[in-house]
């Protein structure tokens, strides 16, 4: 039988786990503490535990913690990209980046994705599997290992379509946010979706301070189901509605994504079509000049059809920001570093 994680448990969980062996409650707590504040990488440094307690817990318990692949740098050294191997072997990718206002961590949700977003590298071998919370957990908790840095946000915008992991993903956040653990606050916690209608809802109903980020990345259904297969089950008008309901529910602010790529989705016929469709909503778009991808022909958006966009945007009152380009020397766009290594391994 598979070991059960126990990282991915927290605290109330850990305690009736404990109470189960015939251990006391605040032995929990205080691994609970060891895993999630001190962010040990094994069960033999929680040394205010008894030899007797730390072997049996290493009997009974499974203790993920990831370890360094491959790390590269930015010339600037504002961005690291991290390539950290799994229990089984998988590798995911996660990246650091250091902002004037802290540090941000962005991490991902599945290893691969099945989601076929034609711009996007981290599809082309499809899904592989979800990750678990602790595997969520242990991106953030390996890097401030390896960078001896706080992390003040995260988002779960790398591989994998976060709401397609929808239980690990909300045990990950209640987790991070735990004030047991890092205790980052929501409102420093972004979620993006390609747009699943129903946990998209559901989500809002949770009632979480986190923001949400729906990747758009065209304004007609049309052109949306030619960038996105996901734009087929889905109408962009029933995902605003889901934004708007999200905003009701939390007060929150929605974020739309729009990754511009050069003669595709960049013209001003576009940028007012965007600005038509979100007129009027308290909202935020962040636009982002693709990386390319060996694979695919796309090309980023020239800068005058960049600022040109964001500059169509900005006269219909929507606040549109320009993404930092960071590390497209270190292969930022999300996918490729781990193609690359997975390529390379398997020649
Ligand atoms: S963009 Fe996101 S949702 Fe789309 S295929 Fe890539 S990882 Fe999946």
């Amino acid at each position: 039988m598979e070991k059960i994680d126990i990282k991915c448990l927290d605290e109330t969980q850990l305690k009736e786990v404990f109470v189960k062996l015939s251990e006391k409650p605040f032995r929990a707590s205080q691994v609970y503490q060891w895993m999630h504040q001190k962010l040990v990488t094994s069960i033999d440094e929680m040394t205010n535990l008894s030899k007797d307690l730390r072997a049996k817990l290493g009997e009974q318990f499974a203790f993920t913690v990831l370890t360094k692949a491959e790390m590269l740098v930015s010339s600037d050294a504002s961005t690291r990209k991290y390539l950290l191997r799994l229990a089984d072997n998988n590798v995911i990718e996660t990246v650091w980046m250091k902002y004037r206002h802290g540090n941000s961590v962005c991490i991902s949700s599945q290893v691969g994705c099945r989601m076929g977003c034609s711009f996007c590298a981290s599809t082309l071998g499809g899904k592989i599997r979800d990750l678990t919370a602790a595997e969520m957990l242990e991106q953030v908790y390996a890097i401030i290992r390896d960078t001896g840095e706080r992390v003040s946000n995260v988002v779960v915008m790398g591989t994998g379509e976060p709401l397609d992991n929808y239980d690990n993903l909300l045990q990950f956040i209640r987790m991070l946010t735990d004030d047991k653990g890092l205790h980052l606050s929501q409102r420093n916690v972004t979620v993006s979706t390609c747009g699943l209608l129903e946990p998209m809802r559901r989500l809002a109903e949770e009632q979480l301070a986190i923001t949400l980020a729906l990747s758009l990345h065209a304004p007609n259904d049309e052109l949306r189901k030619q960038l996105m297969p996901v734009a087929k089950a889905y109408r962009i008008e029933q995902l605003l509605e889901a934004c708007d309901y999200y905003f009701e529910k939390t007060g929150r602010r929605v974020s739309f994504e729009y990754s511009l790529i050069q003669g595709v989705n960049d013209s001003p016929k576009e940028a007012e079509q965007l600005a038509g469709l979100l007129y009027g909503r308290n909202c935020h778009v962040n636009l982002i000049p693709i990386n390319p991808v060996k694979e695919k022909s796309y090309r980023r958006s020239d800068v005058t059809n960049v600022l040109r966009f964001q500059k169509i945007l900005e006269k219909a009152k929507i606040n549109a920001t320009i993404r930092r380009e960071m590390g497209t020397d270190i292969d930022a766009a999300c996918g490729q570093l781990r193609r690359r290594y997975m390529e390379a391994r398997n020649e």
